[in-house]
């Protein structure tokens, strides 16, 4: 393996960035993914498979599920930035098994339950056993979310929800689903009127008065997507979380600063993923009597794309140090994830380039990377709304939009 990456070169690479603890933190999560998540993935993805429960039970172990969750209630306490060199680990394996991780937490913000319940339940979440799917999208609400239309209605001692979601990860494998509704006015009152509920259920079930459908979508397996059909769905009032109204919509909008690093996180991890196996397959590969790494265009092709992986690793850091300063970031957290994503793209598409039509089977994991790299320039939010969000820092919001 031509590839340096190790402890030394990582620390002078990055002498700002890694101390000892984050250097073990990477090494083991490495270690970790080459074991047990990359032959799993190998396996399942193929076929469709979910991720097994064993798997994320040894990931619970691992305090996976619990890295930004303060000690005393059961998590790592780490920071954004041990999120994201984790993240990046588990990626290089599965994306899917690196988005799970996200799944746990936010639980402290259910203003209804007793300190006892919420605690209680971020101790579960911690270990990875109460675990949450996030219903925002809806099938006419996608990028602009302040017009979401589902609705939350008070009814005496419940909530009663009624509306059509879309594309919610893990609706079936989750422990609840949190959903964002209407509680007042209509989409013409933007974010005014928006809540998020927390819908407990039994896992592997649909909650009930809820129906759906796995969406067939072309990657991100590991887990279904699903559309999702709320007619009368009850749940208990103190079932909500945060503030109201615009303070509802701020912090998952801030929550989603977070999300855009991590998503950075997952395409740099399967980016990395995709330019190793590249270089394993350059070098076993002869052609003409000699190793098709040895032909120029292939040499610089893995020389750009690792210093495209690179030069987003070093963002991502950035970032992340930021964020874990409790510094606004939505401008950077959206430059990140527009570069990160769409050098993935880039990325992987020359590695499965690199492989031929070897690269155009199910045979190699590059056709997993480059389907995955795809999806992450359209999910927590598309490269043109990170567009959206950098030119309105920069320029000010158009008068005339
Ligand atoms: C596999 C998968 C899993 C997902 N999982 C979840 C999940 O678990 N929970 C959840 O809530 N959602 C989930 N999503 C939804 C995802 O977040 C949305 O697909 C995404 O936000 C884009 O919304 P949309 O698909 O409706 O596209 P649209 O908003 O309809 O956009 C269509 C196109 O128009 C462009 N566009 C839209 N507005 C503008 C603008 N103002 N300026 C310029 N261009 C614009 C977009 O960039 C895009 O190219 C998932 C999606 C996928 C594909």
């Amino acid at each position: 393996m031509v590839m340096d990456r190790t402890e030394e070169a990582v620390r002078q690479d990055s002498p700002d960035y890694m101390t000892e603890e984050r250097l073990m933190i990477q090494s083991v999560a490495r270690d970790f993914t080459m074991k047990e998540v990359l032959p799993v993935a190998n396996e399942l993805d193929p076929v469709q498979g979910d991720i097994p429960m064993a798997l994320r039970e040894k990931m619970g172990e691992m305090g996976y599920f619990g890295i930004r969750i303060p000690e005393e209630y059961g998590g790592m306490g780490l920071g954004v930035f041990e999120y994201c060199l984790i993240t990046e680990e588990l990626a290089r394996g599965w994306m899917s098994v690196a988005s799970i991780i996200a799944r746990a937490g936010g639980l402290m913000n259910v203003q209804g339950w007793s300190e006892k319940k919420r605690l209680e339940l971020t101790r579960k979440a911690a270990r990875g056993e109460y675990l949450a799917a996030i219903s925002l999208s809806e099938p006419e609400v996608g990028s602009d979310l302040a017009k979401v239309a589902c609705r939350a209605v008070d009814d005496g001692d419940e909530w009663v929800i009624t509306g059509n979601k879309y594309w919610c990860t893990f609706a079936d494998g989750a422990d609840y689903i949190s959903v964002m509704c209407r509680v007042e006015g209509d989409a013409r009152d933007g974010y005014k009127g928006l809540r998020n509920f927390i819908v407990e259920k039994p896992r592997g079930e649909l909650p009930a008065n809820c129906k759906g459908a796995p969406i067939p979508k072309i990657g991100y397996f590991g887990w279904k997507t699903w559309e999702l059909a709320f007619d009368g769905c009850r749940i208990p009032k103190a079932n909500i979380i945060g503030n109201d109204g615009a303070e509802g919509f701020k912090t998952t909008a801030s929550g989603l600063e977070v999300a855009r690093a991590q998503t950075a996180a997952r395409a740099i991890g399967l980016a990395r993923g995709a330019l190793e196996d590249a270089i394993a397959y350059s070098q076993a590969r002869v052609q003409f009597d000699r190793p098709i790494a040895e032909f120029q265009e292939t040499r610089f092709k893995i020389a750009r794309m690792a210093a495209e992986i690179e030069a987003s690793r070093q963002f991502m850091y950035h970032v992340a140090t930021r964020l874990d300063n409790r510094q606004r970031q939505d401008k950077e957290a959206s430059m990140v994830k527009w570069f990160a994503t769409e050098m993935a793209e880039r990325v992987t598409s020359d590695a499965l380039q690199i492989f031929g039509g070897a690269g155009y089977t199910k045979l190699h994991a590059v056709e997993r990377y480059w389907r995955d790299a795809r999806l992450t320039k359209i999910f927590e939010g598309t490269s043109e709304i990170q567009l959206r969000i950098i030119s309105d820092r920069i320029l000010g919001k158009p008068a005339h939009r």
